[in-house]
């Protein structure tokens, strides 16, 4: 027998949709195309070009605060901030599968996790009110459509700055640090990446992790889905016998599926940034003053030791902020 039942059980209902998952398979001997997201017509596909080498591109680096926060609901006349109190709620595309980062509470319904945390921070600047958030919950790939067509006024979403992404939206400075790494079977003979030939490695579409698959040298073969608890699924069918990506994103697969285990080294860094359309840099300058904040008051590592505790390691410093100006 190779797990429990319950197991599967908890994988589906965080899910959030226990039926058919939709794998495709993924020519790793080529570059990946991903297919258009679901529910996003006409957009285009969204690039996934991360660990292109561009000797020009400081993506991690962000635009500097303009200056002391605003008071909440006092922001400047014509600003994105000013539109988004008026409106009287900020729209966030986020996940409500990836368990701790961002995922619905199967008993409470409520959409929580780190990333949730930060954009709660957000909505406290804008409106005096930590919740003043309509969340729509978005796959890897809708992230960057969801921003250009206006779907969104913010992504928190486990979502990686890189040189090409950063060329279709703003981002941020870092306020995670991740790395990708292989989850695979408790039993599994598998220890690395590097372990991974001939072996099915499932990832999401639009993500870098799948991106970051086609490049090495072992040569996975690989599955693709829409949403990483669908990867989880995957493997406890027998369908797919490893999963990789963020360290942060498996640790939460390896709490909810006891006959798994997260192996090796990272591979890759995964910095994480929120996410604005592009023309919004006085938003970004605003979300950049937020996250001064919660580093300097204790909030963002009480939000690490809430959702991650020790599953990553010691408790770290919240990433240091770099700025281009
Ligand atoms: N951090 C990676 C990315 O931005 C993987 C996480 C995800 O797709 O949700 O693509």
């Amino acid at each position: 027998m190779r797990r429990a039942v319950a197991a599967t059980a908890l994988a589906l209902a965080l899910a959030g949709c226990g039926s058919n998952v939709p794998a495709q398979p993924v020519d790793s001997s080529s570059s990946v195309t991903v297919p258009e997201p679901p529910g996003v017509a006409g957009s285009p596909a969204p690039t996934t070009s991360t660990n292109a080498p561009d000797a020009h591109c400081d993506a991690t680096a962000s635009l500097r605060p303009s200056g002391p926060l605003p008071a909440p609901g006092q922001m400047p006349d014509g600003s994105t901030m000013a539109r988004i109190v008026q409106r009287g709620r900020l729209i966030a595309g986020v996940d409500q599968n990836t368990y701790p980062m961002g995922f619905r509470d199967p008993v409470t319904g409520e959409v929580e996790g780190f990333d949730i945390d930060m954009l709660h921070a957000v909505s406290d600047a804008l409106f005096g009110d930590p919740n003043r958030i309509q969340f729509k919950a978005i796959t890897s790939a809708d992230r960057i459509p969801a921003l250009q067509q206006g779907q969104v006024d913010v992504v928190a979403r486990t979502f990686t700055i890189d040189c090409a992404r950063a060329q279709q939206v703003g981002f941020s400075t870092v306020y995670f640090s991740a790395g990708q790494r292989v989850l695979v079977d408790s039993d599994s003979a598998v220890r690395d990446v590097g372990d991974l030939s001939g072996k099915k490695v499932c990832a999401t579409k639009g993500s870098t992790s799948l991106e970051a698959l086609t490049e090495v040298a072992s040569k996975p073969d690989l599955v693709s889905v829409d949403n990483w608890t669908d990867c989880l699924v995957l493997m406890q069918q027998g369908q797919a016998d490893a999963t990789s990506t963020d360290d942060t994103i498996l640790a939460g697969l390896a709490a909810q599926d006891p006959y798994t285990k997260v192996v090796g080294p990272r591979f890759a860094d995964e910095p994480y940034g929120l996410a604005v359309p592009k023309t919004d840099s006085d938003f970004v300058r605003f979300i950049n003053a937020v996250l001064e904040k919660i580093r300097a008051d204790g909030t963002w590592t009480a939000d690490y030791k809430h959702w991650l505790g020790d599953r990553l390691g010691p408790v770290p410093a919240p990433p240091a902020p770099r700025y281009v100006d």
